[in-house]
């Protein structure tokens, strides 16, 4: 089973959970720790079982709450690139003091336990932004949050996708009505270092569907709380989202409660392979799966011991 949850997801706080068999990861740590704590019960899990947290970014919205909940938990895995590393460690106080730091150089694939985590640099405002590709067998998870515009490099890192977790942030219209965000901010947010509006991630879809991509749902997260709406950002999917799109599952994670868990694939062998389905097997390479282990840092750049 490869599941994922999200704990929370909004422009106040993102934070979700991914979990096999084996493994247990949070992706983000932008929920207070006590509301990270409470929701991950909510999922049945105990912070004492997470085998790590992944960074995206540094922003308080994805990171605010690590270093709280790793005062109480001091051996729990950090995943993250150097200098978004040494942000959160010159930021943190605690954090500094650290001990299990996993750090990954952007575009590096590694492996937790059973989970083949790809990572990508997204344009974004923040020190060293990446987003995430997940492999359990042949089941694949993209995870594309915080992005001003994807990349071609973004399309191609979450191709194989069957669940895509896509930021819908704004709603063009909405956000251009809004008279509490001064210009600057408008600028900002709809920067390509900014965020993807309903319209774009609709886009995204449009394009991965054209391209022959396998994907059987679209979980939106990081909803704006005054520039967006659920049913607008899954109306303008369903609108935008091209060929294919009718058949999507598309629901929109909150910021205020723990979505379903999803089903990403029951077994490692789901999906099963497009080349299986069309009769043309062992003629393709397997998907593009991380088998490499050794680009993760496991070396501790800050001089302390890693577990
Ligand atoms: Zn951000
Ligand atoms: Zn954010």
């Amino acid at each position: 089973m490869f599941t994922l949850t999200v704990l929370g997801s909004g422009s106040a706080g993102n934070c979700a959970l991914l979990a096999t068999d084996q493994c247990r990861l949070l992706v983000d740590a932008g929920l207070s720790a006590r509301q990270i704590v409470v929701r991950l019960e909510q999922a049945g899990v105990r912070p004492e079982e997470l085998d790590g947290v992944l960074l995206t970014h540094e922003h308080c919205d994805h990171a605010g709450g690590l270093e709280v909940l790793c005062r109480k938990h001091e051996s729990l895995p950090i995943y993250c690139n150097p200098l978004t590393a040494e942000v959160m460690r010159r930021e943190g106080n605690c954090l500094g003091k650290h001990r299990n730091w996993r750090l990954f150089q952007t575009g590096a694939d590694f492996e937790v336990k059973d989970v083949a985590v790809q990572t990508f640099a997204v344009p974004h405002d923040a020190v060293e932004p990446v987003n995430f590709m997940f492999h359990h067998g042949r089941a694949a998870l993209g995870y594309l949050t915080d992005l001003g515009f994807a990349t071609k490099l973004v399309h191609e890192r979450v191709r194989a996708a069957t669940t895509l977790l896509i930021e819908t942030n704004h709603d063009t219209a909405l956000l251009n009505a809004d008279t509490k965000r001064p210009w600057a901010v408008k600028q900002r947010i709809t920067s390509r270092h900014g965020h993807l509006s309903n319209e774009a991630a609709a886009g995204v879809v449009a394009t991965l569907l054209a391209g022959g991509a396998k994907l059987r749902r679209a979980v939106l997260g990081h909803l704006s709380r005054d520039c967006n709406r659920p049913e607008l950002a899954i109306e303008t999917m369903r609108r935008l989202g091209g060929e294919g799109v009718a058949e999507l599952e598309i629901l929109a994670a909150a910021q205020g409660e723990v979505s379903a868990r999803l089903v990403v694939a029951d077994r490692p062998e789901e999906p099963p392979a497009p080349e299986a389905a069309s009769g043309r097997v062992g003629e393709e390479a397997p998907p593009r799966v991380a088998r490499k282990r050794n680009d993760l840092l496991q070396l501790d750049l800050f001089g302390t011991a890693a577990a």
